[in-house]
């Protein structure tokens, strides 16, 4: 492993999106640090670009100690994916205290405490990436879905915010929106409701990991010079 290569830490990467945005960020040859609560995580990768840890993001002692690790390990961090996401789905009648606030606490607080954990580093480095994953949801709202509307919205005001405070040393914060991409998380919808969301999607078709993957690659690269503060979707054009 080329102890100069670019690193990185992409967070809830034991499956789905976050596992394929750190397997294409090894591939474009980044030495990838991933976590995720459970054990899973450090039996999901067999490739030795790719260093695993068990930490939960809504636990900012958890996050401290990754950073600290991968700071000893690595002596530096180019790249940092805000990935780990939970939903808790109910109306708002019936949502209880534990499903808002689990799902505020592993998207936003999550993602605060990811970015306040790596800042310093970034900005003593005069460079870094920023992506943090919102959703569609956070953009246009989702009815059963108050809680995580909530927090990917939050993510949206928190990454714009950054991008600002950060920009003079050369940190670019972005946001990338997927729509309905197929893994665990949209797994829970029956067939119908599956087929009647395909119909809204001009490009005909559900997401795949890659498809985010690809472009949280780019933004995290050194191509991308000049773009921050922004909310890309990456939805088959749902959005439009
Ligand atoms: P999955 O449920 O498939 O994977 C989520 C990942 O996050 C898992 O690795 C999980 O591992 C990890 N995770 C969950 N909670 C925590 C935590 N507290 N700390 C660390 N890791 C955690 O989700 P997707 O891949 O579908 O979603 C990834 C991101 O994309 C999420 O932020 C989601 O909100 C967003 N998104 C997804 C869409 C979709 O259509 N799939 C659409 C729009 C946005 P473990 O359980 O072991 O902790």
């Amino acid at each position: 492993m080329n102890e100069f290569a670019r690193a990185a830490i992409v967070t809830g990467a034991s499956r789905g999106i976050g596992r394929a945005i750190a397997l294409r960020l090894a591939e474009a040859g980044m030495r990838v640090a991933v976590c995720a609560r459970s054990a899973a995580i450090m039996s999901a990768f067999d490739d030795p670009r790719i260093m695993p840890f068990q930490a939960d993001v809504g636990d900012a002692g958890q996050v401290e100690a990754l950073v600290n690790r991968v700071l000893e390990r690595y002596g530096r961090i180019d790249a940092v994916v805000n990935n780990a996401g939970i939903t808790r789905d109910g109306l708002l009648m019936r949502m209880n205290d534990v499903d808002w606030e689990q799902v505020l606490k592993v998207n936003l607080t999550g993602t605060f405490n990811v970015c306040r954990a790596v800042i310093r580093q970034m900005l003593k480095q005069r460079s870094g990436r920023i992506v943090n994953i919102t959703s569609i949801v956070g953009v246009a709202g989702n009815a059963g879905q108050t809680n995580y509307a909530a927090a990917k919205a939050g993510i949206i005001g928190f990454t714009k915010s950054l991008a600002k405070e950060v920009a003079s040393r050369q940190v670019l914060v972005n946001a990338v929106a997927p729509g309905y991409i197929d893994t665990e998380m949209t797994q829970v919808l029956n067939s119908q409701q599956k087929e009647a969301i395909v119909n809204m999607i001009p490009l005909g078709r559900v997401g795949r990991v890659e498809d985010v993957a690809e472009l949280v690659n780019f933004l995290v690269s050194d191509a991308n010079q000049y773009i921050t503060g922004q909310v890309i979707h990456v939805d088959g054009g749902l959005a439009i």
